[in-house]
């Protein structure tokens, strides 16, 4: 553990204090006006959100993976629209900085990300390139001394709001996979970067996503991430940068999970029908046992990879296991709340269709469970050839 125990607790108890008695009382008003208010942000700030994975020299609480994994357990009990405002500070948005950035680079940018004054978007996707994300085509040519990046990334989280870009670009055109890309840290005003309008999404409202186009974008060579030591390496910075995140979504995924458990309980017990509680029937009892069966698998199987990955151990193999069922697993546990809701589970009002449609996200970012199985079986088979 980084930090001694009581001040883990302290720490939880703060941000379940601050997810049951602000966030969730707003959750149907962000929804509605996709919007979450400044005066909520600037708590975030305070409390430390935006830098939990940043290590202290550089301002940030300096988490590791799984004290990380336990508060977003907790961030997860309320929308993940929430979440997404300091979601990208804390994982795509900070880490390859934090893991292969320049002494410089982490001196010029860290501290400004832990305290949230400043956003980090990560922009890999292209509209050519998801799933297979080696095959970007956004071109970074070096000229006078700099780079010039030309292309249009897609579904860019947090754009909107963002201040600094950490752009893939292709630096090697004679390649056309994964190698010969390198990431970038780019100024979100400098001159040649326009931005898509916001995208209308299914759901987590409030959380804002956008094309981020580069145009003729010059950018010094220092914005070379990891300097020239890491040209052409870009792309295993992605790749590093994703182990954490695949685990951090895993664990919002299990948060999100004990919220819907929560609420079905309650509403089984609240619920009459035929003279009795819903939840004195089987087949209800038998949808919240399943449900609750799975979150705890799921919450095992996050801790444990989280502490392995603490321990140094190259955890690529369970982070795909973790986001794979812990993912699917959140969507069936929203399927089994609208279930047990009945016709209310249907209805805005009750806030369940809301989880239903914001918890399917997490099976398609940061790698679609489809792709979770193939790095999975990957791993598996190369094991098996050693
Ligand atoms: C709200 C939102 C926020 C996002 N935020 C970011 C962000 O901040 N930064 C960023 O860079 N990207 C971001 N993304 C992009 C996201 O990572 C991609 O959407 C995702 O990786 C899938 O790529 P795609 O949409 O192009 O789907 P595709 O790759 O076209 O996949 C379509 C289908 O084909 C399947 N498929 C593809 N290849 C294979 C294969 N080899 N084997 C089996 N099945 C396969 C997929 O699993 C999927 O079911 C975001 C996306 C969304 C929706």
């Amino acid at each position: 553990m980084a930090l001694d125990q009581a001040t883990l607790d302290a720490l939880l108890d703060t941000v379940r204090r601050f997810v049951r008695d602000r966030l969730v009382p707003l959750e149907a008003r962000v929804a509605r006006e996709d919007r979450i208010p400044e005066d909520v942000v600037a708590e975030m700030r305070s409390l430390g959100l935006f830098g939990m994975t940043i290590p202290e020299e550089f301002g940030g609480l300096g988490l590791n993976t799984e004290e990380e994994c336990r508060v977003v357990m907790e961030l997860g009990r309320t929308s993940p629209a929430f979440r997404s405002v300091i979601g990208t500070n804390n994982g795509i948005g900070s880490q390859g900085l934090v893991m292969d950035g320049t002494v410089q680079q982490k001196q010029h940018y860290l501290p400004k990300m832990a305290s949230g004054e400043i956003i980090g978007s990560f922009a890999l996707t292209e509209p050519g390139a998801g799933s297979d994300a080696g095959s970007l085509t956004t071109s970074a040519k070096a000229r006078d001394g700099g780079f010039v990046i030309n292309g249009t990334k897609r579904y860019i989280t947090n754009a909107p709001h963002a201040q600094l870009f950490t752009v893939f670009a292709r630096t090697d055109p004679s390649t056309s996979g994964s190698r010969g890309v390198s990431a970038f840290l780019v100024d979100a005003k400098a001159p040649g970067i326009t931005l898509g309008p916001a995208n209308r999404k299914m759901g987590q409202h409030g959380a804002h996503v956008c094309d981020v186009i580069f145009e003729d974008c010059r950018v010094p060579e220092s914005a070379l991430l990891g300097g020239q030591a890491n040209l052409n390496k870009g792309f295993q910075t992605a790749m590093k940068t994703l182990d954490r995140g695949r685990l951090h979504i895993a664990a919002l995924a299990v948060g999100c999970a004990e919220r819907l458990i929560d609420d079905s309980v309650r509403y089984a017990l609240e619920r009459r029908q035929f003279g009795e509680a819903i939840a004195q029937f089987q087949l209800v009892q038998a949808m919240l046992a399943d449900s609750r069966t799975e979150a705890y698998a799921a919450q095992c199987m996050v801790l444990d990879s989280a502490r392995r990955r603490d321990a140094g151990e190259q955890v690529t193999m369970l982070a795909s296991c973790s986001k794979l069922f812990a993912t699917e697993m959140v969507g069936r546990v929203a399927d089994r709340a609208v279930q047990i809701f009945g016709g209310a589970g249907y209805m805005e009002e009750y806030g369940i269709e809301r989880f239903y449609r914001d918890v399917r996200l997490f099976r398609i970012y940061e790698g679609t469970s489809q792709i979770q199985q193939t790095v999975i079986a990957r791993q598996m088979i190369r094991a098996a050839g050693d």
